[in-house]
C-alpha cells in the first residue's frame, strides 16, 4: 500500500507516521508537508531512515506538485492532517486558513478524482460542532450535532469536511472524515496549551491561562488518535464520519494545575489573561460510534499521558528549544507578553 500523508512533519501527523511504520512494515509511507512554522523535519529524523519512507516538502494547495506528486507516487490512501491548526492564529490572519484548510483540502480531492484512490481520510475536529454550555454536562457532540462554528480556524476545517461529504456523493470518491477531540503528547508545537504550559514551567515562566480557565476539552492521547484513523482506514464505512473522543474532560484551569504538580513547581506561576476572543467553552465527544462499529476506545488514560508528555518534554529539550528561539518568540511576545 501507498499512503500519502499530508501535514506529518506537525504533530499528529508525525505521530500517526511513526505509528503506522510500526504496526505497517509492508506499507510505504509519502510525507507531503510545506513545513510551515509548525512542521519540523527533526521530528521525522527516524523515519527518515527508512527504506518504505519518503518526504517531500510541497504546499497541498498547490495544484501541479500535488498532480504531480500523485503520478508519481500512485497512492492507495491518502490521509489528510495537513492543515494550520491554531485558534489563536486564524484570528489574527484567517486568510491562510481558507488557503491551506480548504483549498488544499479541495486540491486533494480533485487529485483523487483524477488518478483514483482506495480511500481518502480527511481528519479534522470536533471543534466544527462549536461549544457545548458548562452547566448542561449531559450534553455530547454526536456525528449528527449540526456544524457550528466559532473561529476562522473551525469554520475553514468544517468548510473541508463539507467538501469532502460533496465530493463522496458527487464523485463517488471513496471517503471517512475523522472528528477527534484535543490531543496531546509528544511533538505537540509549544503553542498549545500543554506544552506552553510544560515549557514556561520549567523555566519558571509565567503560565498565561485565558479568562477564568473553566473552558472544557475532551483530551485525547495522541497514539488513542492514530490507532483510530488507522482501525477508520481498515473498517470504517466509507461516506461516515466518526467522532473519537475518550470521556476525558477536564478544565483548562485543572490540567495546567496537573502539569504543575508533576513538575513540583508551584501556582502562583499561574497568570490569568485576557480570555481569547470567542472562546468555545466546553467540547465533550460523544464516541459511541466508533466504539460499537469499530470496537475502538482510549487506552491511555489522561494520568499517565500527561506523566508521559512530561517526561518526553523533558527528555527532548533541544527538539523544543530549537522551536521557542526563533519566529516563536515574536509570535509569544505579541500574543502573551502584552496583553
Ligand atoms: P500541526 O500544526 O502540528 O501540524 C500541521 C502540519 O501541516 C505541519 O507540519 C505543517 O507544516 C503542515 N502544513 C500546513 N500547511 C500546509 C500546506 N499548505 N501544505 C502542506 N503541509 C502543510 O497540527 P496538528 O495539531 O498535528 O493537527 C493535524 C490535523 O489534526 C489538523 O488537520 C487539525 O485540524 C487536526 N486536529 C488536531 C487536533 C489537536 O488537538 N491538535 C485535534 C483534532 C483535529
Amino acid at each position: 500500500m501507498n499512503i500519502i500523508v499530508t501535514g506529518g512533519a506537525g504533530f499528529i501527523g508525525s505521530n500517526f507516521i511513526y505509528y503506522m511504520l510500526k504496526k505497517h512494515p509492508s506499507d510505504r509511507i509519502i510525507c507531503v508537508d510545506k513545513l510551515t512554522y509548525a512542521g519540523n523535519l527533526e521530528t521525522l529524523e527516524s523515519a527518515m531512515e527508512k527504506k518504505n519512507f519518503k518526504f517531500i516538502r510541497a504546499d497541498i494547495a498547490d495544484r501541479r506538485a500535488v498532480y504531480r506528486i500523485f503520478e508519481q507516487e500512485k497512492p492507495d490512501i491518502v490521509v489528510n492532517f495537513a492543515a494550520e491548526s491554531h485558534v489563536d492564529r486564524s484570528i489574527e490572519n484567517p486568510e491562510i486558513f481558507l488557503q491551506t484548510n480548504v483549498i488544499g483540502t479541495s486540491v486533494l480531492l480533485d487529485a483523487c478524482r483524477r488518478y483514483g484512490i482506495d480511500r481518502y481520510h480527511q481528519v479534522s475536529t470536533d471543534e466544527v460542532y462549536g461549544d457545548l454550555p458548562l452547566d448542561r454536562p449531559d450534553l455530547f457532540f454526536t456525528e449528527e450535532t449540526n456544524l457550528k462554528t466559532s473561529s476562522p480556524y473551525s469554520a475553514s476545517k468544517a468548510g473541508a469536511d463539507l467538501l469532502v461529504m460533496a465530493y463522496h456523493r458527487t464523485y463517488k470518491i471513496p471517503t471517512t472524515i475523522s472528528r477527534c477531540s484535543n490531543n496531546y503528547g509528544p511533538y505537540h508545537f509549544p503553542e498549545k496549551l500543554i506544552p506552553l504550559m510544560i515549557i514556561n514551567a520549567l523555566s519558571d515562566k509565567k503560565l498565561p491561562v485565558y479568562g477564568d480557565g473553566k473552558n472544557v476539552r475532551d483530551w485525547l492521547y495522541v497514539e488513542d488518535h492514530c490507532r483510530a484513523i488507522d482501525l477508520i482506514l481498515q473498517k470504517g464505512r466509507v461516506g461516515e464520519v466518526y467522532n473519537i473522543g475518550g470521556h476525558n474532560e477536564r478544565a483548562n484551569i485543572d490540567v495546567v494545575k496537573t502539569i504543575l504538580k508533576e513538575l513540583g513547581k508551584p501556582e502562583d506561576l499561574i497568570e490569568h489573561v485576557t480570555d481569547r476572543k470567542g472562546h468555545d467553552r466546553r467540547y465533550a465527544i460523544d464516541p459511541t460510534k466508533i466504539h460499537t462499529e469499530l470496537g475502538w476506545e482510549p487506552e491511555t488514560k489522561f494520568e499517565d499521558g500527561i506523566k508521559k508528555t512530561v517526561k518526553w518534554y523533558l527528555e527532548h529539550r533541544d527538539w523544543w528549544m530549537g522551536i521557542i528561539s526563533g519566529d516563536y518568540q515574536t509570535y509569544y511576545e505579541r500574543m502573551y507578553d502584552k496583553r
